[in-house]
């Protein structure tokens, strides 16, 4: 609910009427319908600027030590936060956009659309690594997807040592990336900022990620300050290997 909205809401209760705090603070809350100053949206924008933040699916300490509870809290409530929020107010200007899926914005988006690049890239990328990592106990890569690991790299372990690389020779803000080709091939890539690799139009190798580490600093500084490989070391010990599969047979 906007601020403007909820404000007339509050006063169309009257005086004395608690009205409960979340309803000030949500940030999923969709226009609401019967608001008589909002303009006309046609229904398949307005479901396209609705993205919401997503469950973390574990608490916040759960990936400790590897990755402590301030940078995870931080990290998924303020940062990817942000980028939902951002996401949202940049869609209200960009009518392109309307009705599409978020895989479907980033395939589109050029390095015009600055906005909407950034935080649709920040909020696909961010729940992609949520949900890639995992307190669970860790495994590794079985079936079709340890199959496409070693025909593209030789083994589990020269792709290991290629996608660490990738991420700590990443310069600046960025991300790598393990992704399938169109052919099912898997790559390593890294890209700056919050882009990826199914940014059709703004990267240098598309495909479609199936796991990515976030090496920004404030995935890590909190706990490893400059030591950025000793996180991109931690980082993978914590890769949930079922998950990555899902994607790479989706
Ligand atoms: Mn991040």
């Amino acid at each position: 609910m906007k601020k403007r909205q909820f404000l007339k809401l509050s006063g169309i209760l009257g005086a004395g009427v608690v009205v409960a705090p979340f309803m000030a603070c949500s940030d999923t809350a969709k226009p609401a319908e019967n608001a008589p100053e909002t303009p006309e949206v046609p229904a398949e924008m307005a479901a396209a600027t609705m993205f919401t933040l997503p469950e973390l699916g574990y608490a916040f300490d759960a990936l400790a030590p590897n990755i402590d509870a301030m940078t995870m809290e931080i990290h998924h409530g303020k940062h990817h936060a942000g980028y939902v929020r951002k996401l949202n107010a940049a869609l209200e200007s960009a009518p392109q956009f309307g009705g599409m899926t978020l895989a479907e914005i980033l395939g589109a988006v050029t390095d015009e659309d600055t906005g909407v690049r950034n935080n649709g890239g920040g909020h696909f990328n961010h729940s992609m690594y949520w949900k890639t990592i995992s307190p669970s106990e860790a495994n590794a890569p079985t079936g079709a997807l340890l199959e496409a690991i070693t025909a593209a790299f030789g083994s589990v372990e020269a792709f290991s040592e290629a996608f660490f690389k990738a991420a700590k020779t990443r310069f600046g803000s960025g991300w790598a990336w393990l992704s399938k080709d169109d052919a099912g091939k898997l790559f390593i890539s890294s890209t700056p900022n919050q882009d990826n690799p199914m940014m059709t139009n703004v990267v240098e190798q598309a495909g479609t990620p199936i796991l990515g580490i976030d090496v920004w600093e404030h995935a890590y500084y909190l706990n490893y300050q400059n030591k950025r490989g000793d996180y991109i070391t931690a980082f993978m010990e914590l890769i949930n290997w079922d998950e990555v599969s899902a994607n790479f047979m989706a």
